[in-house]
């Protein structure tokens, strides 16, 4: 099969179009064609290099994936060969005490689709049967490939780990990221009044369009002064952050007293500096959340399924185009998710 696969970490061209083994499903695995799979900036960081991964190369990026079933190992009975399915990136034991609670991303040997395993720039992709979710009716592959993994760690910040209430207000920071595109639908279909904040006018037009009711512009604004303008004076109940080190000081700032800072990714540095005593005075709270559970994913589909919530695709590429579209990626220069078709 083709595949665009990271041969060597470091720059872009670590990251190859070259011709590997068609993958052969196993016991409870299925091999599915790849019909669409989004970018992550997870795959930015795979293919750099990360300690938190150790990949053996040639290694298959992609979380992300929606497809049609072409073969099935033994013991599968939850798909058939034509299904059309998405992938649940989370994969888990399904036996550790934080399996059986159900909280999938604090199990013992957590690990991402595409990360743990080889995922979806490829051609084709063996998946365990067990994370196959239907796809919903009403979506292009494309469009199912670009919300899952987003929509679920932004789901996770907010409503599980922050538990948004309706009529709080929130920061949703970045708001042109795959993640900031879905928190903002996620926020708002909370019943919450969501300030989010962009590097271009015409990325806060659109964060408007997706249903923010305050947009700050941060490349020319200061987040922190501007929060307490639109809120007057108070600050917000909830910021969501994955941002990290760029802005991570402005996010406190912008909180009300016994405000909520979630964050996930740190995509800028993963380090930051703040007053301990402006967070212990003000009795606020930095929440860490990572992933999320599979029972959330499904309650997305389900929302995704009702047009509740709607996947954002800035651009579409060609399987061999990974690099341009890596490229676009870090470049910060798109709004919503990218996505390589095979
Ligand atoms: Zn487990």
């Amino acid at each position: 099969m083709k595949a665009s696969a990271i041969v060597a970490h470091g720059g872009f061209e670590g990251l190859r179009y070259i011709d590997l083994p068609d993958p052969q499903p196993s016991q409870k695995e299925v091999v599915i064609r790849v019909c669409a799979c989004a970018l992550n900036h997870l795959d930015i960081w795979l293919r750099k290099g990360i300690p938190a991964y150790r990949l053996e190369l040639p290694h298959v990026p992609g979380s992300d994936v929606a497809g049609e079933v072409v073969a099935v190992g033994d013991g599968v009975t939850n798909v058939k060969v034509g299904d059309k399915v998405i992938v649940n990136p989370n994969l888990t034991c399904g036996e550790c005490e934080w399996c059986r609670m159900g909280e999938d991303s604090m199990c013992d040997s957590f690990g991402i689709f595409g990360a743990k395993c080889w995922g979806g720039y490829a051609e084709y992709a063996k998946v365990p049967a067990r994370n196959l979710i239907p796809m919903p009716e009403n979506l292009t592959f494309e469009q199912a490939a670009a919300f899952p993994l987003t929509f679920l760690t932004a789901w996770h910040m907010l409503i599980t780990r922050a538990g948004l209430k309706p009529s709080e207000r929130v920061l949703v920071v970045a708001a042109g990221s795959g993640v900031g595109v879905a928190a903002i639908q996620i926020a708002k279909l909370a019943g919450a009044f969501v300030i989010a904040t962009a590097g271009t006018d015409e990325k806060c037009e659109r964060a408007k369009a997706l249903g923010a009711d305050a947009v700050i512009n941060h490349s020319r604004e200061n987040i922190a002064e501007r929060v307490k303008i639109l809120t007057d004076g108070r600050g917000v109940d909830l910021v969501f952050e994955h941002v990290g080190h760029e802005v991570f000081e402005r996010c406190l700032a912008s909180l009300a007293k016994g405000g909520r800072l979630v964050t996930c990714g740190a995509t800028t540095r993963p380090t930051a500096s703040f007053d301990i005593r402006f967070l212990f005075s003000r009795q606020l709270s930095i929440i860490g959340s990572m992933m999320g559970r599979t029972s959330e994913l499904l309650t997305i589909v389900r929302l995704v399924s009702e047009g509740k919530l709607k996947p954002v695709i800035d651009k579409t590429f060609p399987l061999s185009e990974a690099v341009k579209a890596q490229e676009v990626l870090e470049s910060r220069n798109f709004f919503g998710k990218l996505v390589l078709v095979p």
